[in-house]
């Protein structure tokens, strides 16, 4: 954990945050939003962090319904929102700001009242576009973590010479401390004989995360019940912490 001592981290440049880490992915869909949540209730509960959620998947936030929170968070004296807690985790979504009222103007991450944090996880839009790109340079990031499933990483690997993705590659690979990568839906995993198939092959993200020179953090198999545990708003850290899939996302959580 990032303020457990140990290695040389960039300040944050919000302040009373010591490190901001981004998780972000290729495409949506393979699971990002589901693996910031889990990691981020794993860093509070198990690394015992002070720890922070921002929604900043603008396209499709899905934080209130995978934290439980909903309502408009209140707004402070200095006119900066506060975030809402849920499973130990102080939660800031643009969902929170989508209703029917009077639109609340979304100042990003500066404006609102976090307090101290260890650490803010952000869960970033999906893709590879210009709201990444200022997020990720706007922003002094301590690191990020890149959700992808087996068929996303022979998508990278195939365009790795695109210009495209050289342009991606500026904040994501090059100027950060730390980047590591998260192999999401790396197997199939039967809920009647727990049974694992390797439906798209086993160790390419692995593989790929060591040309790309960053750390393979982990697999997570595709899971009857970390879709539904997500769908209920209790994370399966949370709703099974024993699980295979939650030990994953703890072990991870303990590399970051
Ligand atoms: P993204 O943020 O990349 O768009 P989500 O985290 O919203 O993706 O996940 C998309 C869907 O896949 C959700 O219904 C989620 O519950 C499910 N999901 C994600 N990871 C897993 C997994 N390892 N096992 C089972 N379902 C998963």
């Amino acid at each position: 954990p990032a303020s457990g001592g140990g290695g040389s981290r960039k300040s944050a440049s919000i302040e009373g945050i010591k490190d901001i880490i981004a998780v972000a992915s290729g495409k949506g869909g393979v699971g990002k939003s589901t693996t910031a949540v889990n990691l981020a209730v794993a860093l509070a509960k198990t690394c015992k962090l002070k720890v922070g959620l921002l929604d900043a998947d603008v396209y499709g936030p899905s934080i209130p319904t995978l934290m439980k929170l909903e309502g408009k968070p209140e707004v402070n004296e200095d006119m900066k929102m506060i975030p809402m807690k849920n499973h130990d985790v102080w939660c800031m979504s643009i969902g929170f700001l989508i209703g029917k009222d009077a639109p609340v103007v979304w100042r990003g991450p500066m404006g609102v009242a976090w307090g101290e944090l260890d650490i803010l996880v952000i869960d970033m839009p999906p893709g590879t576009g210009d709201t990444q790109l200022t997020i990720s340079q706007r922003l002094r990031l301590s690191g990020a973590l890149i959700v992808s499933t087996p068929q996303d990483i022979a998508l990278i690997d195939a365009r790795r010479g695109a210009n495209m993705f050289r342009k991606v590659q500026i904040p994501y690979f090059c100027a950060l401390a730390d980047s590591g990568l998260i192999e999401n839906m790396s197997c199939f995993k039967c809920p009647h004989c727990r049974e694992k198939t390797y439906i798209f092959g086993h160790g390419g993200a692995r593989k790929t995360a060591e040309e790309m020179g960053m750390e393979f953090l982990g697999e997570i198999p595709l899971e009857v019940e970390i879709r539904s545990s997500s769908d209920e708003g209790s994370p399966i850290v949370v709703s099974a912490p024993s699980s295979e899939a939650a030990e994953a996302y703890n072990e991870i959580a303990q590399r970051v």
